[in-house]
């Protein structure tokens, strides 16, 4: 009898999606574990990494590696596994696959071939800090990593600012003083936001504070810029101008009748935390 023929709760064939933890060991469901063992195979991001986990939990399957760099080749090898019955549990270094995981070609291409396909959720850091975030829950949106550059980076903020749901990033910590501190020029000084910092494991930080609190804590480090980070935002309140731009032009209508409108700007921006030529280029379009 074969390793496969022996095997009772894992249905040959099924693709499962299989949640692990993000951080705490414990964090796995019991179903989670079952299908790990009974599966033939699980295709993990990184098998060294996965290799901790499944020690822990005495799971002996075989490993093979599914990366963003042999996804496409991986997929096929995958769903021929699957198509002559065997059947397979993707896994990611951390949480759910596919949330900014590899995996959505495997599935695409599930379905694609009547291959089922099961889910076995478990934690995702995006869920883990919005419950813990303390802003609306009932509508969101999760952007993943914005991108790299100032300038890309600035425009998808840009693009966001109006929007009304509660934002969901990850964040690296390279980037996430520098992040916060665009989102308070952008999204205002004063919209709430979290930080969710090593969600679930020993120096776990969770801080809602508004934007510019949360700037100044990250430049005391305070807020440490070490770790793995969701950073979760109150959308724009519905009726509401965005706050940071109405604030900046009251305090620079004022500040112009005294000054010239260059160094009213900059005055302007060191007050609220905004962009010196933003604040520039709108009190010139209200000039107009
Ligand atoms: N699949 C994962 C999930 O379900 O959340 C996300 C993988 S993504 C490549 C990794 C990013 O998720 C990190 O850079 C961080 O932004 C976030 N993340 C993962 N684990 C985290 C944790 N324990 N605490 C805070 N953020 C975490």
């Amino acid at each position: 009898m074969t390793a496969s023929a022996q095997k009772t709760t894992a249905a040959p064939g099924i693709l499962y999606i299989v949640a692990t933890p993000i951080g705490n060991l414990g964090d796995i469901s019991g179903r989670a574990i079952q299908v790990l063992r009974q599966a033939d195979i699980i295709a993990a991001e990184d098998t060294r990494r996965s290799r901790t986990l499944l020690a822990h939990h005495a799971i002996k399957t075989r490993l093979t590696a599914c990366h963003e760099h042999n996804e496409i080749a991986k997929t096929a090898e995958l769903q021929g596994r699957l198509l002559t019955g065997q059947s397979v549990a993707l896994i990611s270094d951390a949480g759910t696959p596919l949330i900014n995981d590899p995996g959505y070609r495997l599935v695409s291409a599930a379905h694609d071939h009547a291959i089922r396909v099961i889910p076995i959720p478990g934690p995702a850091a995006l869920i883990a800090a919005l419950c813990a975030s303390g802003l609306a829950t009932h509508r969101f949106c999760f952007e993943g990593y914005l991108p790299a550059t100032d300038k890309a980076r600035k425009d998808s903020l840009r693009r966001l600012q109006n929007e009304t749901r509660t934002l969901v990033f990850y964040e690296t910590p390279r980037r996430i003083a520098a992040s916060i501190r665009l989102m308070a020029e952008l999204f205002g000084a004063e919209r709430q936001a979290a930080i969710a910092r090593e969600l679930t494991k020993q120096f776990e930080q969770i801080v809602r504070a508004p934007l510019a609190e949360l700037n100044q804590r990250l430049a005391r480090e305070e807020i440490k810029n070490k770790g793995e980070f969701v950073v979760v935002v109150e959308g724009r309140r519905e009726g509401r101008p965005n706050r940071a731009t109405t604030e900046a032009r009251r305090i620079q209508a004022i500040l112009t009748q005294a000054l010239p409108p260059g160094q009213a700007a900059r005055l302007t921006a060191e007050i609220t935390g905004g962009n010196k030529n933003e604040i520039y280029r709108l009190a010139m379009r209200d000039k107009e």
